[in-house]
């Protein structure tokens, strides 16, 4: 078995495969360590009999870093891209948000508030203030509020109560704000597929069912290994740099308090508060909405979206099912939250929107939270990838760049260290 690699990565999640497979392009030996039994942390897939749930991420950007980092290793992703991609539900009315009068507000009107902003100094939001207070300043219509709680939810799992207004503004006038998305074909786990074959291609290896346990440290406190439970076996390999996708807090009890300045620790544990999304996955033998892809709802008690994967070329359940994933951002979406209110009132919202769920079969309730959250960090609350220690990273939803979200993000995150790397650590010099 070969114990010595370039490079370990700890976690197979978007950001951890994404910085692999770009280091295995360029020629750096991998290794990458995974935890459960299969690639794509959150953003992965599982099989529940015979039907196809997601572990997260549903839908994927076009054009995004995880579309861009594929195609940056010659490899592409199967993507169903449904007509419309996305609805929104406003009442018993469904707006195909991709055309028309609907698509033209959504691609003017961050142009005309970016205008806006930067001639009015005083309708600016301040720093530090909450998307909340800063849409009072505009109106107190309880449906605005109730619909930009929502979109916040479903892209960034919070509510504008916790969602900083100033990356609002920046998300919506500058970023992708997933305007082209698609569901994978056959699942999420797809998209990550291509990558850890990169990896091992190019002399690298995928661990899974392995976990890093410690990492050791040289004399000048540089990462030169990791010890690894793999299969009930202790492993130890031996490495010149490590990528962390395990989430900044677990890196430091990966690494022990030492290896770190003093303070690191406690002020990683400090900045460390995820958020939440719980997920119900339900099927039935008839279809339960008419909206294709992605849906978004105006007026709901917590539900904020829902995405139907019944369309046959997903491959997501067997022939003559219809299959449905609808979401909530419980309150507070940090910290601590009634688990059991926060399901009943996502389970009274799919009641209302889905006729006939009652009927169907639920196949799973997925509480994402605390150390599997639906985001490490609510976007604009990141700590930075790098970490006090020359040749250890951080990559993933804890650590996204300012303004960012979702599994693009999380690619980003590793193009950045990656890009690091390629700058501090060339390969002639690693291996020289
Ligand atoms: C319900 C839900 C819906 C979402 N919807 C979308 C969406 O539609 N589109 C989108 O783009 N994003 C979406 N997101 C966000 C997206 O899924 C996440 O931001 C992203 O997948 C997180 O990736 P990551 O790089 O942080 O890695 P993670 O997913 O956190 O993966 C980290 C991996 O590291 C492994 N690991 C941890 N510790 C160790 C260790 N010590 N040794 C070995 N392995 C270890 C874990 O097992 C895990 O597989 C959603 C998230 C949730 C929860």
């Amino acid at each position: 078995m070969t114990t010595q690699f370039d490079a370990i990565v700890i976690g197979s999640g978007a950001g951890g495969i994404s910085a692999a497979a770009r280091l295995a392009h360029a020629g750096y030996k991998v290794l990458v360590v995974e935890a459960l039994d299969r690639i794509g942390g959150r953003a992965s897939t599982r099989d529940v009999d015979g039907f196809l749930l997601n572990t997260g991420a549903l839908v994927i950007e076009r054009g995004g870093m995880v579309d861009l980092t594929l195609q940056h290793i010659g490899k592409s992703m199967d993507l169903y891209i449904a007509k419309p991609e996305t609805s929104l539900i406003w009442g018993k009315r469904e707006i195909a948000m991709d055309s028309g009068l609907p698509a033209f507000a959504r691609d003017k009107v961050p142009g005309l508030l970016k205008f806006l902003t930067r001639v009015i100094p005083a309708i600016r939001p301040k720093p530090g203030q909450s998307t909340r207070e800063w849409l009072n300043k505009f109106t107190r219509s309880k449906t605005i509020h109730d619909l930009v709680d929502n979109v916040i939810g479903a892209m960034f799992a919070a509510t504008a109560d916790e969602f900083p207004a100033d990356v609002f503004l920046l998300y919506f006038t500058e970023g992708s704000a997933y305007k082209q998305i698609g569901l994978p074909r056959g699942g999420t786990i797809k998209v990550w597929e291509p990558m850890a074959d990169v990896v091992t291609a190019n002399g690298g290896e995928v661990w899974l069912n392995a976990t890093v346990k410690r990492l050791t440290f040289d004399n000048e406190k540089r990462v030169n290994g990791a010890e690894i439970a793999r299969d009930g076996e202790a492993v130890s390999v031996s490495t010149k740099l490590a990528i962390s996708n395990a989430g900044p807090l677990a890196t430091v009890k990966m690494s022990g308090a030492d290896a770190f300045p003093e303070g690191y620790a406690q002020d990683v544990a400090d900045k460390t508060d995820p958020a939440a999304i719980i997920t119900v996955h339900f099927a039935a033998q008839k279809p339960l909405a008419s909206f294709q892809g992605l849906a978004l709802y105006a007026k709901t008690r917590r539900m904020v979206y829902a995405a139907n994967f019944s369309e046959p070329s997903l491959r997501r359940c067997p022939p003559g099912w219809y299959l449905y994933s609808a979401a909530s951002v419980p309150r507070p979406a940090t910290g601590a939250f009634d688990e059991a209110a926060e399901k009943k009132l996502l389970l009274d919202d799919i009641r209302d929107y889905f006729p006939g769920f009652d009927d169907s079969m639920v196949k799973a309730i997925d509480v994402t939270a605390h150390d599997w959250p639906a985001q490490r960090a609510i976007t604009g609350y990141d700590l930075p990838n790098e970490t006090p220690v020359a040749n250890l990273w951080n990559v993933g939803d804890g650590v996204k760049p300012y303004g960012q979200g979702g599994t693009a993000s999380c690619s980003e995150t590793a193009r950045l260290v990656v890009e690091q790397i390629f700058k501090t650590y060339p390969l002639a010099r690693l291996r020289g």
